[in-house]
């Protein structure tokens, strides 16, 4: 045997294991069931390619539980490991969520032992019990077994062993009992029986039980005086007659039958997550084409969210009970990818490959299917559940609305389930229905401000006029909005999004709108010249100078014409590498505001006053800053600023 030191993050993750208080330590069985059952998948579906090598019949895991060594043996004929697998599996940590876990730690397990119900910790989740593990594995192809032995502390030695097939064997030396610390007799019938059928009652495979112990005495006799023999007669083997789990499909059951414990178990084992799922949703097809799927909403976005290569996702896809791949993507458009589940699908063939999956007429139909079900449950949690429909939606907001952009979507389904901040509360979110009622007779759009930062927003010029006339305006805040907004016409219940930012203002009744713009066009008469010798002053900056509707507290703003794409759109659309023409926004300026009238007046006096131009930057700067945009020329900006302070005071 040769010794390996553990990774820095293994052994603290180790440390966190040996010394944890963390009660519910029982979970390291469901951990280890668990991989024995992946490994048993794994092996199954390399059977489909290579019966020669993978097949057998005799799927199982065996569990020894040895009372007179105080061991517990847990057993596959799965897959099984290399010498390399063991190295690379158990001696170092690959799993994205445990580092997460450890981050979260730093000040020691016993200050937050809900941790460790949070982050999956899987194998290493032995160590609580334990205080020595030993693994023998042979990978399938492999004549040679490999053994890895560790306490937990420090290293772990690796070494050639001997298995007669294909496998793995991890033997448990465990704990002394320990009520306080939740260490039970892990090796005690009844208890062994019942967590694994509290965790691992659907595993697809049979759990079955052996018990080593002493031979009882033989009882003594009453009456009798003779001296009885009460030394124990050797240790007997004893088989558990019926496998500890029902290993029923937990989808094939009738849902009244399944309590709410299990099915977030089974969504445990399938997901590595330790946390409960905030939805499920069930369902099954029929017609041309037959399947039961059990779909689940994580209550906790996975920090990879959106990175998709590396992602964990997409449902499992079984056929006629029997598993056939994980990560099934083809099941679910990319803005559900964050839905776990089973997919159970009658008429499929059993060998079908990823790429038959994507031409697949039934997978499409299923798929059909799913989305719309996935989201009238999303809109029916809406309904009973505001508050978890919010937390749902601080979770995947963003990616929902990935799927405006999507263009075999229903929009309207997607709009549906939409939630954002606006004007009419400083606090909770709306829906568009929600606006929709709160809207005046005469409104015939849905007004929205987009930008990156909602307090900019909140206080940004464009909304004067809508706040003064009591028009809802909705804040988006996320990257995706800018792109499904920007990138065409998209209305709800027939009305149009319009950007508070883009175009002109008209807002009220026709009759409002026929007088202000009379009004404006008034105004703007009287200032022709001198929005004429502004615009020169900044021509390089701007497409126009004129007068606006929308101000009424400010001095100036900039706005674009529809259909122009915003700041941030353009500049995300660069970055990936598109040529976007130069476009030049428009200078908006307040005709009531007293810079304003002041700077006519000047200009009645001295058309070619030099303050006109400064006071013409002064205002464009200050429509950047108010967007929360930047300063060609901060610099510049300050030195303008500051001239005219020294003059005025
Ligand atoms: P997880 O199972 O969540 O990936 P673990 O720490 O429990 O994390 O296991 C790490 C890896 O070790 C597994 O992903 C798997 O590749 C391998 N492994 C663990 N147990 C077994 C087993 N019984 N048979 C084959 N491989 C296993």
């Amino acid at each position: 045997m040769e010794t390996h030191a553990f990774q820095a993050e293994t052994q603290k993750l180790l440390d966190l294991m040996i010394h944890s208080l963390y009660s519910n330590k029982e979970v390291f069985l469901r951990e280890l069931i668990s991989n024995a059952s992946d490994a048993l998948d794994r092996r199954r579906f390399e059977a489909v390619s290579n019966p020669e090598l993978a097949s057998a019949d005799d799927l199982a895991i065996e569990l020894i539980a040895n009372r007179i060594d105080r061991t517990l043996t847990i057993s596959d004929n799965g897959i099984g490991m290399t010498k390399e697998d063991l190295v690379e599996h158990l001696g170092t940590i690959a799993r994205s969520g445990t580092l997460e876990f450890l981050k979260k730690t730093d000040g020691g397990i016993d200050e937050a032992p809900d941790l460790i119900g949070q982050f999956g910790v899987g194998f290493y989740a032995s160590f609580m019990v334990a205080d020595e593990v030993e693994v023998v594995s042979r990978r399938i192809g492999e004549d040679k077994a490999s053994r890895w032995t560790s306490h937990g502390a420090g290293e772990y030695a690796l070494g050639d062993a001997e298995r007669d097939e294909a496998g793995t064997t991890i033997k448990l030396t465990l704990k002394p009992v320990d009520g306080d610390a939740g260490v039970s007799d892990f090796c005690d019938e009844w208890i062994v029986k019942n967590v694994v059928k509290k965790y691992s009652d659907f595993v697809g495979y049979p759990v079955k039980l052996t018990i080593i112990e002493e031979a009882a005495a033989p009882p003594a006799v009453e009456g009798e005086d003779e001296v009885i023999d009460v030394t124990p007669s050797g240790p007997t083997e004893r088989e558990v007659e019926e496998p500890l789990n029902s290993m029923k499909a937990i989808w094939t059951r009738p849902e009244s039958e399944v309590e709410d414990l299990e099915f977030d178990e089974f969504y445990k084992h399938i997901t590595h997550d330790f946390q409960e799922p905030s939805l499920r949703v069930s369902t099954s097809i029929e017609g041309t084409f037959e399947a039961r799927a059990l779909l689940y909403i994580p209550s906790k976005a996975p920090f990879d969210l959106y990175h998709r290569e590396r992602l964990q996702n997409g449902v499992q896809l079984y056929v006629r009970r029997v598993f056939i791949m994980d990560e099934c993507r083809e099941l679910l458009p990319e803005w559900l990818r964050f839905v776990r589940g089973v997919v159970d699908a009658e008429d499929l063939s059993l060998n079908v490959s990823r790429e038959m999956l994507q031409q697949d007429r039934q997978i499409q139909a299923i798929r059909k299917h799913l989305v719309k079900k996935v989201a009238d449950s999303l809109k029916k949690l809406s309904k009973d559940d505001a508050d978890a429909y919010r937390l749902f939606w601080a979770e995947f907001g963003p990616v929902i609305k990935e799927g405006l952009l999507d263009f075999e979507e229903k929009k309207g389904r997607i709009l549906d389930l939409l939630l954002a901040p606006s004007t009419s509360d400083d606090t909770s979110l709306t829906s568009l229905a929600e606006y929709k009622e709160r809207m005046p007779e005469d409104q015939d759009s849905i007004y929205y401000i987009a930008g990156p930062k909602l307090e900019v927003l909140r206080r940004s010029p464009h909304l004067e006029a809508f706040k003064e006339k009591g028009i809802e305006v909705l804040f988006l805040t996320d990257a995706v909005d800018e792109v499904w907004v920007g990138q065409g016409p998209i209305d709800f219940k027939e009305l149009p999004f319009k950007s508070v930012g883009h175009g002109e203002v008209e807002l009220g009744s026709d009759e409002d709108k026929e007088k202000a713009k009379e009004d404006l066009e008034k105004k703007e008469e009287d200032f022709a010249n001198l929005l004429g010798a502004m615009k020169s002053a900044i021509e390089d900056d701007v497409k126009e100078v004129r007068l606006s509707s929308r101000l009424k507290s400010s001095a100036s703003c900039l706005v674009l014409e529809d259909g122009d794409l915003s700041p941030q759109l353009e500049a995300m659309l660069r970055q990936a590498g598109q040529e976007i023409p130069e476009r030049k926004p428009i200078l908006e300026l307040n005709p009531d505001h007293a810079v304003v009238t002041a700077l006519g007046k000047r200009f009645e006096t001295n058309p070619t006053d030099a303050r006109i131009k400064e006071s013409t930057k002064i205002l464009l700067g200050q429509a950047i800053l108010a967007e929360g945009g930047q300063l060609d020329d901060p610099v510049g900006f300050a030195e303008l600023v500051n001239q005219l302070m020294a003059e005025t005071l």
